[in-house]
């Protein structure tokens, strides 16, 4: 998997041709709560970032959500590190920015430009699983293919505690933001390790 700086796409494993990244976004738990979507060998992480990607072969995102494999989600795990040494500078930033606005649909603008390498640090990319699946909010479309890293990045246990903090359009804390897991359905999982 190839991510770049400038017009961040994914590609390989799996993938045929670039996914274009559009979008990034963090499913989390609560205080006493782990949140990730996946999980591995029925470990729950505290919580998992999807960055969303569309084929190259269609115009937008819309179009590409239509078809079997248009959309590519990249996801990978976040683990609460309670020790406070971990810093990721982008993924931080992001998790700053949300604290300061902790209201439903309110903006923060984030200084500065990141590439996908900044938003998830040192995550260990050679590892990771991948699955034809869907999306994980509704209408849950079958128009993904998911590439699950099995490494999870630490992230700053303070990180997490902020988002705990977040509100959703009622004034009520934002928290458990996951789709529960789903069956397998008889779908294939492949795993790509090192060579
Ligand atoms: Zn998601």
């Amino acid at each position: 998997m190839t991510i770049k700086g400038r017009q961040p796409y994914i590609a390989g494993g799996r993938l045929s041709g670039r996914y274009h990244a559009v979008g990034l976004h963090i499913h989390w738990g609560s205080k006493n709560s782990a949140g990730s979507e996946h999980s591995l060998k029925r470990f729950r992480y505290d919580a998992e970032v999807h960055i969303v990607c569309y084929s190259e072969k269609y115009k937008d995102i819309m179009e590409a959500v239509q078809h079997k494999g248009g959309i590519a989600v990249a996801a990978i795990f976040l683990a609460a590190d309670k020790t406070g040494r971990t810093h990721i500078h982008g993924l931080s930033k992001i998790v700053d920015a949300s604290a300061r606005t902790p209201i439903y649909e309110s903006n923060a603008t984030i200084p500065g430009s990141y590439s996908l390498k900044d938003m998830i640090g040192n995550a260990n990319l050679e590892q990771f699983y991948s699955y034809d699946g869907s999306l994980t909010t509704p209408d849950c479309r079958e128009s993904v293919i998911w590439n699950v890293f099995s490494k999870a990045v630490l992230v700053s246990f303070d990180g997490f505690a902020r988002l705990w903090k977040l509100r959703d359009h009622s004034g009520n804390r934002l928290i458990n933001n996951f789709r529960t897991v789903q069956a397998l359905n008889n779908r294939t999982v492949y795993y790509r390790i090192k060579r």
